[in-house]
């Protein structure tokens, strides 16, 4: 009896020490994924403790049959200078901080964007993606671990997609996942079939022109020449928790500087799905 009580408050210990651990290098990303002997135990524990995930992919969506991915020809087709559409993407989160200001500014102004999301930040943070998901705007994918598909053999690119469109739809069973964009925007024919084989299109952007080093001033004059554009930023650098790293201060504040005026000029905000929806049924 002393034994088994002895051991499991090793257990217990194990798996609040194993979770401070976890938290604490994840927040300051030293390793994206815990590797540490002490809380292999306690991960094991809190994995029984966790929703199993299903090991084998469910397809919770049917297969697209012919559908049109959103690629630059698309785009040129269908969006132009005069355009009054905007889309604002958001690749690789959610992250703790920036996705949140992020929404809480898309919120300030009643406008709706399309989150690319990684599954393996999905799993560290549901409650952001229910947010993203409640207030209206459009979640679609963005890979697994963030890998240049080229490099991948079929069946990787298969486990990519695969496993995080299954852990969406874990976690939100209700919600139709159409876009899959591409890391890096590398893809050849076998990231199409599988994006249609699981329900997705591959959805392309127009306007990168901001990166790492664009200052808030930079962001907001993109912004406010933004018709007609698939805007891409990116929310999911993960600084030390509760900061936002200059990239993405840069970010919210540019964002935060122009979209009520954008708007204010006529721009129309929407998801992907408002505009391409039928692209992809
Ligand atoms: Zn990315």
């Amino acid at each position: 009896m002393r034994k088994l009580i002895g051991l499991t408050a090793i257990v217990v210990i194990c798996f609040f020490l194993g979770n401070c651990v976890q938290r604490f290098v994840a927040a300051s990303q030293m390793v994206p994924q815990l590797a540490f002997p002490l809380s292999a135990a306690a991960h094991e524990f809190a994995a029984m403790l966790q929703p199993r995930f299903p090991q084998v992919p469910i397809r919770a969506q049917p297969p697209v049959f012919n559908g049109t991915d959103i690629n630059i020809d698309l785009i040129n087709q269908w969006l132009g200078d005069s355009s009054p559409e905007v889309f604002l993407t958001f690749d690789d989160g959610p992250s703790a901080e920036a996705t949140v200001q992020i929404l809480d500014v898309l919120q300030r102004h009643d406008i709706k964007a399309t989150f690319f999301v990684l599954g393996s930040n999905v799993s560290r943070l549901p409650d952001v993606v229910q947010r993203i998901v409640a207030e209206g705007h459009e979640l679609a994918l963005h890979s697994h671990t963030h890998p240049n598909f080229l490099t991948l053999t079929r069946e990787q690119k298969e486990a990519e997609i695969a496993q995080s469109l299954s852990l969406l739809h874990w976690y939100f069973p209700e919600v139709r996942i159409r876009w899959f964009r591409p890391p890096y925007g590398k893809y050849d024919q076998e990231v199409v079939d599988i994006a249609h084989d699981y329900g997705m299109c591959i959805a392309m952007f127009n306007e990168i022109s901001t990166d790492n080093n664009s200052s808030a001033g930079e962001i907001a004059r993109v912004v406010l020449n933004s018709r007609g554009k698939i805007m891409v930023f990116h929310d999911g650098q993960w600084p030390p928790l509760g900061r936002l790293s200059e990239a993405e201060a840069q970010l919210v504040a540019g964002l935060n500087r122009s979209v009520g005026i954008a708007k204010g000029r006529g721009a129309k905000f929407m998801t992907l799905s408002d505009y391409f929806g039928g692209f992809c049924p």
